[in-house]
This record gives C-alpha cells, sequence and structure tokens, in this order.
C-alpha cells in the first residue's frame, strides 16, 4: 500500500467516495454499495476499506497500517451522523455488520459478523428503542454466536461434530420443549447469550468483548484474516483468483429484517439464475435476518408472494432491479432488508447463472438492446455452451424409473441436468471416490464453503434443506453442476451414513440420480442421452413449442455471432460418415482429421487389416490390401457426401502396432484360418512385430514407406471414391495427408506415390479433381525443418498429441502414472495433453508457422491434434496465424466460441479469411 493513500472509503447520505469501477480497490461489495448511493438508492451508510489495507496486514505480520485507526474513527463518525446513532451510545446505540468483499465474489468463503456493538449497555438502548426485548436478545444472541465463531474461533472439532452454539442452542430448545428459535423467549435468549459467553470462555480461554471499538477491531481481523483460510485457499485455487488480491472490509450500519412483521428480508436475482428468463426471481423470509435466507434453515417464500404481504415495497423493489439491472446492463444479485416497512439495498452484484442462463441473458440482453453482440460473446465462455450440449436422462429410461416408483421425493431444480452416481455423505469421501473413478452424488443436509472440493469433485449434489439461492445451488451452478436443493423429505443421516426417505433407506455406495431441471430425485442408475439442443441440432432445427425452442434459439444465435467475428475455421476430427454429418450439424466446416485406421475399428474390417499388417511376403500384403480398398472407398465416399465439398483432410495409415496386433489366442486362432497358416506361425510372426516402443515404432509414414503398396491403395480409394462422388455432381475436396514425417524425404518419397496413383486414376476415370498434399507436423525436427519440409507440403497440420509427447518425451499411454502428480504438486501448470504446453510445445508450433510460410508465405496451416477443442489452445492458435482448428464433433460449438472470443481478445486477424456460416443440414445418419 503506497505511503498516505487512502484507506477508507465512506459511503451513505447520497454521498459515495467510491464507485462501481474500484472492484480491485473496494471489492465487490464496497464499490457496488457506492455505486448504489450515487444512483440514489436506499442504502444504509457505512464505509470500505480497501483490499490495500488487507495486503498490508498479511504482508506485515498482521500490524495495520499507520493511520488507519483515524481515518476508521473518522468514517465511523460519518456513518453515526448519517443514522442518527453513535457506537457505544447508550441510549441510540450504532450497530454495524462487518464483512469481507473480494474483487470477485466468493459465495461464503470468508467471513461476516452482525450486530457488532452490542454489549451489556447498547443492549438496554435496543430495548428501549424498539420496545421489543425479544428481538433485541435475538439480536444479541446471534452475535455473540457469531463473533464467537469467526473471531474467536470457537468451532466444531470435526466435520461430523455438531456446532457448538447450535448444540446448547438445540438444548435449551429441548429444556423449554419448543422446536423453532422463535418460541424461544426474551428470557430463553439472555439465558442463552450468558451460556455461549461461558463457553467461549471455557474453550478459548478468552473472555467475550464488552467494548465496541475492541469488537470492531477484532472482526476487521477476523475477515482480514479470513482471507488465508483454508476454503477461501481452495476456492481460489479452483477459481484461478490471485492471493495478492486481498478482500476490502465493508463496515456498515445494521438494518433488521427482524424487528417484527413489518420487517423481513431477502435475495433476488433480475432474472432467473437457472433458465436466464427474464423474470423477477427470488425468495424472502418475514421477520428474519438475512443470514437466515441465504443458510436455508428456514425455507423462504417466493419473492413474488412479497406482492400480497407488503404490495408497496414490492413495487419500489420491482423498479430498483430494473434500475440496477439497466444501470450495470448485467443480471444483479441482490439482497434486500426491509426494516419497519422501509426498504434498504444491503447489496448488487452479478449475478452467478448456470451455463445455459449466461448464454440466454446474453443473447437477450443484446436484443433488448442492452449489450452489444461482441459483449455478449466476451460474457459467454465456451464452458457455457457445453451445458447445453451435455446429456440428458434417456426419456425411456427416466419413465420407467418412474412407473417402477423410484422417484424418491422432489426438491429445487437448482442447477439443471441431469446427473447419476453413487451416494457419498461428506465431502472428503466425495473427493475420495472420485478420485478412484466413481462418479458420486454429494448428499447433504445443507452444503457448506467447507465442502467446495467435494463439490467439483462430485457429479451431482443433493441437500435437504435451503432454497434456490442456498449455498449449494448457488455454488453448484457456478461449476455447472446438477444440483437438487431442499429436499425436505429426505432425512439425512450422516453418522449412519443412510438416507431415509418415504420408508426407504439408501446406504452410502448406492446409486442414485438426480434430474436438475425438475428437481426430482429417483433411486438407482438412469442412463442418459443427448440434449435437447443436441437432438435439435441434429434434426436441423429447434422442435417447436417446447423449451428446447427456446434453448435452440438462443444457442443457434450466440453460434451465429460467432461465426461472424471469429477469423478461425473450424474442422472436425471425423473417421466415418455419421460423425461428419454430425459435426456439419454442429457447424465443421470441413475435415482436419480422418484417421484411415480408424476407419478398421468397425465390426468384420479389422480381420484384413491384421492380415495386411502380419503379410510376410508383397503379394500376401496386396491380396489383403485388396480385400481393404473396396471398404475404404466406400467410407471415403460416404464422407465426402456429407461433407459436401468442403475440405476433408484425409491421413494415410498410422496404426501404432500395439493397438492393431492381435492380442487373444483365439483372436490369433481366428486370423490364422483366414489368412490360412498355421497359428504357431501367426503367432510368431506376431512376437517378431512386437515392439518395445510402439508410439515411435513403426508407424506413421515409416509404414508407407516401407510398404508403398499401402499408400498407393490408400491413395487409389482415396481419387476413385472422390471421382465416383463428383459423378453424382457433388464437390469434392481431399487434403492427404502424411502422418510423421520427421524428414523432407520422407514427405517427397510419399508425395510421389500419391500424385502417381492420382494421375493413373483421373487417366482411366477421364476426369480430374483438385486435391492437395500435405503434411503433419508432428515431431519436433518437422517443425525445426518446416521450411524444407514446406518444399513438398501445400498444408500443414499441427499432430499435438504426438508433438506434445516427443517434445516432453512423455508416452501418451504411460503419463496417468505420474501427470497427475505433477498437476498436484504443480509441478506442471497444466495437463499438457489438454491444453498445449504454450512455452516448450508452442514454440515448436510457431518456429514451424514461421519456417513453413517462409518458403510458402500462403501455407495453410491448422491444428489436429486434441488441443484443437480447447479453448486457450484456440485462443493461441488465432494469435500464432493458423487458418483452421480441428476438433471432435461435439467440440465444435465450443470451438467456434472460443474462436470468436480468441478474435475479440487480441484485435488482429489470423490469416484466415472470415469464415461462411456453415449450411444448416440435417444430419443423416444421427
Ligand atoms: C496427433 O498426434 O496430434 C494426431 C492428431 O495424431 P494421432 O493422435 O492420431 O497420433
Ligand atoms: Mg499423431
Amino acid at each position: 500500500m503506497a505511503r498516505g493513500s487512502k484507506a477508507v472509503y465512506f459511503f451513505g447520505d447520497k454521498i459515495a467516495e467510491g464507485r462501481a469501477h474500484q472492484k480491485d480497490l473496494l471489492g465487490g461489495k464496497g464499490a457496488n454499495l457506492a455505486e448504489m448511493i450515487r444512483i440514489g438508492l436506499p442504502v444504509p451508510a457505512g464505509f470500505t476499506i480497501s483490499t490495500e489495507v488487507c495486503a498490508a496486514y498479511t504482508r506485515n505480520n498482521q500490524r495495520y497500517p499507520a493511520g488507519l485507526q483515524a481515518e476508521v474513527n473518522a468514517a465511523l463518525h460519518r456513518v453515526e451522523k448519517s443514522m442518527g446513532a453513535v457506537f457505544g451510545d447508550r441510549r441510540r446505540p450504532l450497530l454495524v455488520s462487518v464483512r469481507s468483499g473480494a474483487r470477485v465474489s466468493m459465495p461464503g468463503m470468508m467471513d461476516t459478523v452482525l450486530n457488532l456493538g452490542l454489549n451489556e449497555i447498547t443492549l438496554q438502548g435496543l430495548i428501549e428503542q424498539t420496545r421489543n426485548p425479544r428481538f433485541a436478545y435475538d439480536s444479541y444472541r446471534r452475535f455473540v454466536q457469531m463473533y464467537g465463531d469467526v473471531v474467536m474461533g470457537l468451532k466444531p472439532e470435526t466435520h461430523d461434530d455438531p456446532d457448538p452454539f447450535e448444540e446448547i442452542l438445540a438444548r435449551k430448545k429441548k429444556q423449554r420443549r419448543v422446536l423453532f428459535d422463535h418460541e424461544l423467549s426474551a428470557a430463553d435468549l439472555r439465558e442463552l447469550v450468558t451460556l455461549f459467553k461461558s463457553a467461549i470462555r471455557e474453550r478459548t480461554g478468552e473472555t467475550f468483548p464488552e467494548d465496541p471499538h475492541e469488537q470492531l477491531w477484532g472482526a476487521i481481523g477476523a475477515v482480514f484474516r479470513s482471507w488465508m483460510n483454508d476454503r477461501a485457499i481452495a476456492y481460489r485455487k479452483l477459481n484461478a483468483i490471485p492471493e495478492e488480491w486481498g478482500t476490502a472490509v465493508n463496515v456498515q450500519a445494521m438494518v433488521f429484517g427482524n424487528m417484527g412483521d413489518d420487517s423481513g428480508t431477502g435475495v433476488a436475482f433480475t432474472r432467473d439464475p437457472a433458465t436466464g428468463e427474464k423474470k423477477f426471481y427470488g425468495e424472502f423470509l418475514i421477520n428474519a435476518q438475512g443470514e437466515d435466507v441465504v443458510a436455508g434453515i428456514r425455507t423462504p417464500l417466493p419473492i413474488s408472494q412479497l406482492e400480497e404481504v407488503m404490495p408497496k415495497i414490492y413495487k419500489q423493489l420491482l423498479g430498483i432491479q430494473k434500475t440496477l439491472e439497466r444501470h450495470y446492463r448485467e443480471m444483479q444479485d441482490i439482497e434486500f432488508t426491509i426494516q419497519n416497512n422501509r426498504l434498504w439495498m444491503l447489496q448488487t452484484r452479478t449475478g452467478k447463472r448456470t451455463g445455459k442462463a449466461a448464454v440466454r441473458v446474453a443473447v437477450e440482453m443484446v436484443e433488448e438492446g442492452l449489450i452489444t453482440k461482441d459483449e455478449a460473446l466476451r460474457r459467454v465462455t465456451p464452458e457455457q455452451i457445453e451445458q447445453y450440449l451435455s446429456p440428458v436422462f434417456d426419456p425411456a429410461a427416466k419413465k420407467k424409473a418412474v412407473e417402477d416408483k423410484r422417484v424418491l421425493a422432489r426438491g429445487l431444480p437448482a442447477g439443471p441436468g441431469a446427473a447419476t452416481g453413487r451416494v457419498v455423505f461428506n465431502a472428503q469421501d466425495a473427493e475420495a471416490w472420485a478420485k478412484r473413478g466413481d462418479p458420486v452424488i454429494l448428499t447433504r443436509i445443507e452444503t457448506s464453503p467447507e465442502d467446495i472440493r467435494g463439490m467439483a469433485a462430485s457429479v451431482g449434489i443433493l441437500t435437504a434443506r435451503g432454497g434456490m439461492t442456498s449455498h449449494a445451488a448457488l455454488v453448484a451452478r457456478q461449476m455447472g453442476k446438477v444440483c437438487v436443493a431442499g429436499c425436505g423429505a429426505l432425512q439425512i443421516n450422516y453418522k449412519s451414513r443412510r438416507l431415509v426417505v418415504d420408508k426407504r433407506t439408501i446406504k452410502e455406495g448406492d446409486w442414485l440420480s438426480i434430474d436438475g431441471t425438475t428437481g426430482q430425485v429417483i433411486q438407482g442408475q438412469i442412463e442418459t442421452r443427448p440434449s435437447e439442443v443436441v437432438q435439435a441440432v441434429l434434426k436441423g432445427r429447434g422442435a417447436k413449442g417446447r423449451q428446447s425452442d427456446v434453448e435452440y434459439r438462443v444457442y443457434d444465435r450466440i453460434m451465429q455471432w460467432a461465426d461472424e467475428r471469429r477469423r478461425l475455421n473450424v474442422r472436425t476430427n471425423a473417421d466415418q460418415p455419421d460423425q461428419a454429418a454430425q459435426a456439419v450439424a454442429f457447424g465443421a466446416e470441413g475435415i482436419g482429421l480422418c484417421r484411415t485406421e480408424h476407419m478398421f475399428f468397425g465390426e468384420g474390417k479389422i480381420g484384413p487389416m491384421r492380415e495386411m499388417i502380419l503379410a510376410e511376403r508383397s503379394e500376401d500384403r496386396r491380396a489383403a490390401l485388396a480385400k481393404l480398398l473396396p471398404l475404404q472407398r466406400r467410407d471415403f465416399a460416404g464422407i465426402f457426401r456429407e461433407m459436401d465439398g468442403r475440405p476433408v483432410t484425409i491421413r494415410t495409415l498410422d496404426p501404432p502396432l500395439h493397438e492393431f496386433l492381435p492380442h487373444t489366442e483365439k483372436e490369433i486362432r481366428e486370423l490364422a484360418q483366414s489368412m490360412n497358416v498355421k497359428p504357431a506361425v501367426l503367432s510368431a510372426r506376431v512376437e517378431s512385430l512386437k515392439e518395445l516402443n510402439p508410439m515411435m515404432g513403426h508407424r506413421g509414414c515409416r509404414l508407407g514407406i516401407t510398404y508403398p503398396e499401402i499408400t498407393e491403395m490408400q491413395a487409389r480409394a482415396i481419387f476413385e471414391a472422390a471421382c465416383d462422388v463428383r459423378a453424382q455432381k457433388i464437390k469434392v475436396l481431399p487434403e492427404i495427408m502424411i502422418p510423421l514425417v520427421g524428414h523432407t524425404n520422407e514427405l517427397r518419397a510419399q508425395e510421389q506415390v500419391v500424385r502417381r496413383v492420382a494421375e493413373e486414376v483421373f487417366r482411366e476415370r477421364k476426369t480430374r479433381i483438385p486435391y492437395l498434399v500435405g503434411t503433419m507436423i508432428e515431431l519436433p525436427r518437422a517443425a525445426l525443418l518446416a521450411n524444407r519440409i514446406a518444399e513438398h507440403a501445400e498444408f500443414f497440420s499441427y499432430g499435438t498429441n504426438d508433438l506434445t509427447q516427443t517434445t516432453f518425451g512423455i508416452s501418451r499411454d504411460d503419463s496417468g502414472k505420474f501427470l497427475p502428480f505433477y498437476l498436484d504438486r504443480e509441478i506442471l501448470p497444466s495437463e499438457p495433453f489438454t491444453t498445449l504446453d504454450f512455452d516448450g510445445v508452442g514454440e515448436l508450433v510457431r518456429i514451424g508457422i514461421e519456417r513453413g510460410r517462409s518458403t510458402k508465405p500462403d501455407l495453410k496451416i491448422g491444428i489436429c491434434g486434441e488441443h484443437g477443442g480447447d479453448p486457450a489452445t484456440i485462443e493461441f492458435c488465432h494469435r500464432v496465424g493458423m487458418e483452421y482448428v480441428s476438433c471432435s464433433p461435439y467440440r465444435v460449438p465450443v470451438a467456434r466460441l472460443a474462436a470468436a472470443r480468441a478474435a475479440l481478445l487480441n484485435g488482429s486477424p489470423s490469416k484466415a479469411k472470415k469464415p461462411a456460416r456453415p449450411a444448416r443440414r440435417r444430419a443423416r445418419t444421427a
């Protein structure tokens, strides 16, 4: 923190020293409180201590910067004046809340203290002012409880232990024979305060502070320290939030929602956070404090009912939420309190939402003229688009489950989607089971910030308590997890690790399915299937009049805008006509990689392929190839037809031998029979072909170089198929790609074969077809000598799977044994087979592009390794000037959006021309 710079920012009385854009300094909450004051909304006065103070406090062994105390005191005076109350005063006591507020919201991660300023003296003032001793003692009880927990550290010892304060409270209720907190009398609450204080003294050895100033500094320090607590650290790690940011502290005058039936509190969203629909959406409780709504202790009422209970307040709130949305041009998540029929705004922030809601809100805000298309593209992340594409329950399987009466209960549909997994009852187990490969449904009475890592590891989250804005619901939506919340019918017993519902018992490890769109909780496993949007896409349009109609429209629009913006073309990796058709429906503009060896994985095809590999003599190999030729030709023709004139990159055979040799005795016997040789002979041949290091062995172009007849057969199949399809008046654009080239002579040898066969076929068919010959760049040598390789290549396609494997020297097949450890220990920042290693492998990519284009300035360049579907890698590909990325069919929409965002982020266009909007066609074989 700079010497002499301002540390404390006051807001109140229509004056605010901070404003919305100062989130780095004031945190999201502080900046928005200031902004709400500026736009004239009713906000209780307060002040924000900046994030810089937190950073200084952490750095300087928990010592505050000089001058902070004076600034806090001055701001506190202004708050006193504004609210007409005095901190620590006997007659008109000012009570404050002390809350954290980081630059980005971290729901529930850090600490909060309410009703601060209460002691035996100020309590009397509160009683006299409100003439409501019960309310005053309840406020005092809550304060001592929160302060005892947050500042003095009286917490449950282990995860499964009850909260010590809740235990005392439960004993008191039992003693008084009442069920609910609000049934306790003022005298009961007074006793509770005494019991709480003695529990604190007994267990921590410290006395509860009576001096309000001491309380205030205790709470400020606790909030700053909570930035470094385990759950906040875990949350930051998950969300890539830097530690240096620090949190701000907001000290604000308390207003009370629990002053009687003319008071209340609520939280609301300006749009539905689950679907994105434009409707005011939220929950409230009468005669309650804010924490009650979020904690899920009492189940709140839908906000629409506030219109009946307090019509004037509802109208005012409706106006305010509109003002806020228009002002911020973003969906808001608001907190409000009504104290004796007066509305106070306590918070506004950008509302967390599901991926689906994010897309819908962005699209509809463009349509409403609130934001531009580019802003919409910036707001929607590729991961959010994925939610439109993620599976739903198979309707037949779900119907059967319903008919079999396996629906156990219904909760709130808090995070849409379908999840099926095994039940676990705590976050640690969720993590451990998921690590073992079990899909898990984390089942809790309610979740808390400690559960965050377990939630991330689960496929779905189920809670018995809490509303649509409970912790479980908020966090699940943000993570894109399926969530059913507040399913009150579940009786969960952590100790016995069971849940009982409607006389049925589900034990830990049993299968459970949850439908986060309907809220149903279903016993057993249910198959999942493609989402509504995927079905609509594959049919060529949305089905009319259904929910999918809205979803499809929204998906289609954002994709359309992405296509207008992006400069990268998006192709697909597909080896079969049906995959090609699906990819086109998803918007693929070509095939970037057809792995011809994969075409033999199908039923009845692997036999001739194995015969070909195992043949010892050339004539046997030719005989096997003759069997393969028609199979290949048929598949190529099918793909050309589906691709309808779009470029199709077909790679010559690249079979790592260990994937193709017969393994079992039975396989050897059968193959020997069809090859007409003795099993022992074949067995010996298999043995002789085995390699110690098949990924670096006789694969890729090495196969076609040693056995040119293989490349000849493939080239013939490609050109004959191309001529056949062209004869049907369908345009074809084959691009023949040679794999695993390290030396330019390898490419030259294979190019000669391909071009010779092309000429033969064209002569036979009396036609010519335009085609290209290019290569994969997937070995470091090829990247380094790209200038020479480009002499024989009309295009490059980066095979980043092999390039990563060979650059790191990490086997693709064996990395599972140590890479997870590397990632855990942060030895590598990310999985290098998922996101490209930009520094190392990426440098080879850059060098290859530069050197390749030094020979051929117009060399067409793309990527077809798995990285081609990874948003961060796509951004890299845009930056280094590739023409296209190629990824699996279901990743195509993600890649289209990622490419548009890359263009927006970098401004500078890549080499590709702006792609045409892909023609919408019905996928024939979906
Ligand atoms: C690659 O190596 O990146 C590639 C696409 O080829 P394959 O995965 O088939 O080796
Ligand atoms: Mg490869």
